[in-house]
């Protein structure tokens, strides 16, 4: 064979091979699932090209989201978390999920001055969010409640958790975060290189891009609606949000919601109806989104300016409906169809 018609071929072979390499990527197939996990309903989408194994990894999912919720959480009878809490001040040999979140997510409370505090279960208790028996406690109980709220006093070395008796310990505002990364690095240690994992309004994690290529685009809700008020463009990259509206209950007129400012034991009245956050990291996404509702705007914003570390962007919308967001989300933040009118103030 000539020379030049060897080459010829070898470039039409591997023309060929780019070919089927391209429309191999273009025929990946969504493998979609749903649980109830952590008081939510989860769904995942992973794309792959073996759909069996794709199947694998989801029921892998939804094993490691159970048994993240029998650790975590502080409603189940034998969790860690209730273990420390009926602990009476005894030391509590946790499991290493559970002594890894606790650290991580006290780092975040001391970092954002205790507005996210991981003791503020006793008064989630008193509103009846963990029953849905709502009432308002007066102001005395609340008081007392506020004075058990205190991050500072819980111990966590190794995996040996200790908290004074009388408190209590609730992950419920990280749990969702962290369970996200976790999520996310099973999904990328088993090979797939796209999915969606949407844990619920409070965490959406994406691995990777859609298979074309293109960033996934998630809406915002509208606290005071059904609709998205924005899209934000992820890759690689986890959201969360939390608000108000999210759960609450109404009495004698009054909303009451369940992100509650430690310092009052009271729901947050920050002026804000809705934060979310955009990190590489899902706890990040998570904690914050929590913590910056309790701080409001103006501090949110100097949070921000001043945690450059934490790798964050947020969106907020305010009570009066204003919308803000961070210089960091030029790229990935739009408004939704039907708010195109609305002004974006850019916190610099
Ligand atoms: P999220 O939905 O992530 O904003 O978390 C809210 C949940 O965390 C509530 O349902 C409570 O269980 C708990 N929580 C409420 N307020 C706080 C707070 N300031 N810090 C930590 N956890 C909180
Ligand atoms: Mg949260």
């Amino acid at each position: 064979m000539k020379k030049r018609t060897r080459r010829a071929l070898l470039a039409l072979a591997v023309g060929a091979s780019l070919l089927t390499g391209c429309q191999r990527a273009k025929t990946l197939e969504p493998v979609e699932g749903a649980t109830f996990a952590m008081d939510t309903v989860m769904q995942f989408t992973l794309y792959s090209e073996d759909p069996d194994s794709a199947q694998e990894v989801l029921t892998a999912l939804t094993g490691l989201l159970w048994d993240l919720d029998r650790a975590l959480s502080a409603t189940g009878g034998d969790s860690d978390v209730s273990q420390v809490n009926r602990s009476e001040g005894r030391p509590v040999e946790v499991g290493a999920w559970t002594g890894d979140l606790l650290s991580q997510a006290l780092a975040l409370c001391g970092a954002t001055g205790g507005a996210l505090d991981v003791t503020a279960y006793p008064a989630v208790k008193a509103w009846g969010f963990t029953t849905g028996e709502h009432r308002v406690p007066p102001a005395a109980e609340l008081a007392e409640l506020a004075e058990k709220i205190d991050y500072t006093a819980v111990k966590v070395e190794g995996n040996t958790v200790t908290l004074p008796a009388g408190m209590e310990l609730d992950l419920g505002a990280a749990a969702k975060g962290y369970a996200g990364d976790l999520l996310a690095q099973k999904v990328r240690e088993n090979g797939i290189s796209s999915a969606l994992l949407d844990l619920g309004q409070s965490t959406i994690a994406a691995v990777g891009a859609k298979p074309d290529g293109s960033p996934w685009r998630i809406g915002v809700r509208d606290p005071d609606g059904y609709t998205y008020f924005a899209v934000i463009e992820l890759a690689d990259m986890a959201m969360g949000t939390s608000g108000g509206y999210q759960r609450y209950f109404e009495q004698g007129g009054v909303t009451y919601w369940h992100i509650l400012d430690p310092g009052t034991a009271a729901p947050a009245r920050s002026g804000l109806a809705s934060v979310t956050v955009v990190s590489p990291s899902a706890l990040v996404c998570d904690g914050l989104s929590t913590a910056l509702f309790v701080m409001g705007l103006e501090e949110s914003a100097r949070f921000w300016r001043d945690h450059p570390e934490l790798d964050f962007e947020a969106v907020f919308m305010t009570e009066d409906g204003s919308i803000y967001r961070t210089a960091g989300l030029a790229e990935s933040f739009s408004l939704a169809g039907g708010y195109e009118d609305r002004e974006v103030t850019v916190l610099e």
